[in-house]
């Protein structure tokens, strides 16, 4: 198989969590671009309609919605059921929903604490694991979830100990599926983006105010776009990266190198 062929999805079934902005949907376009057919999970489900919509104008993939919280099992087991329902199979799954709570260790409550790891690590071990079923009777799928720069380094100056710990949890979360499944041929890798533009980031009044200070530290001297984050995706769903699993991907533009 050529190298081009390798990279192509056509023919996939792929579902992404978190898709109906930011980096979800900017990763759910390039699949659909790469030819394969995208469920837009999420918890906004009429915001995930529209990205349906508008991806499915676009590239003429058969693109849905589905409604659900991931960090409630009964949900993302209805999600998958209506998924199969809809597609007959499943190929790949991009875990990516997420949160960032920024408040001071001493003053977080239980409540921000637990719901941070709830979305964070939990429903990404939900999704992870309700693809993972599917995946192991089929005997073939790529689960690709969302850490973070943060699970490497400790962000500055915004205090965030809950997401740093999420995402930390993500990646070792990811390592222990990959040992888990490699060879029941359902591989399993993380991708740990530096800051990226997208609501999250610009849109949080916590955090936008920072995001001068972050370029000054980043060696690029720029937040990332989401769809630089694109092709590691779409090499990590197919086949050219068969042999790939475990791993966890920096792209950050050096951030964490120093
Ligand atoms: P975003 O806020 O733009 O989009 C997140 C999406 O997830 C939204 O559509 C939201 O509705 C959905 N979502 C939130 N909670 C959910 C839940 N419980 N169930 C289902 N859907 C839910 O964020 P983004 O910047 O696109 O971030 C996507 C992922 O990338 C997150 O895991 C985030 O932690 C991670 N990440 C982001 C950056 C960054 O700088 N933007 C950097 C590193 C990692």
């Amino acid at each position: 198989m050529g190298i081009l062929e390798q990279m192509s999805l056509k023919g996939k079934a792929i579902f992404v969590t978190g898709g109906a902005r930011g980096i979800g949907k900017s990763v759910a376009e390039a699949f659909c671009q790469a030819g394969a057919d995208v469920a837009i999970v999420d918890l906004d489900l009429e915001t995930a309609k529209e990205t349906a919509e508008q991806l499915r104008r676009d590239t003429g993939s058969d693109t849905r919605a589905y409604g659900a919280d991931v960090t409630d099992p009964e949900q993302v087991n209805a999600m998958i059921e209506a998924f199969l329902k809809d597609y007959g199979k499943l190929d790949a799954a991009f875990c990516n929903a997420g949160i960032c709570l920024n408040v001071p260790a001493e003053e977080m409550t239980f409540a921000q604490w637990k719901k941070v790891l709830d979305v964070n690590l939990t429903g990404v071990f939900l999704t992870a694991q309700a693809a993972g079923k599917v995946m192991l009777k089929q005997g073939y799928g790529s689960i690709i979830n969302t850490a973070s720069m943060s699970a490497h380094i400790v962000n500055v100056p915004q205090p965030q100990c809950a997401y740093n710990a999420s995402k930390a949890g993500v990646i070792q979360l990811t390592k222990s599926l990959a040992i888990e499944w490699a060879k029941r041929g359902v591989r399993v890798n993380s991708i740990s983006p530096g800051y990226i533009g997208t609501d999250l980031t610009l849109s949080s009044p916590d955090l936008k105010p920072l995001i001068a200070q972050w370029n000054a530290m980043a060696p690029m001297g720029r937040l990332g776009k989401p769809s630089e984050l694109q092709g590691i995706c779409v090499y990590l769903a197919g086949d050219a990266s068969s042999f790939t699993t475990g791993a966890d991907f920096v792209i950050d533009g050096a951030f964490t190198c120093f």
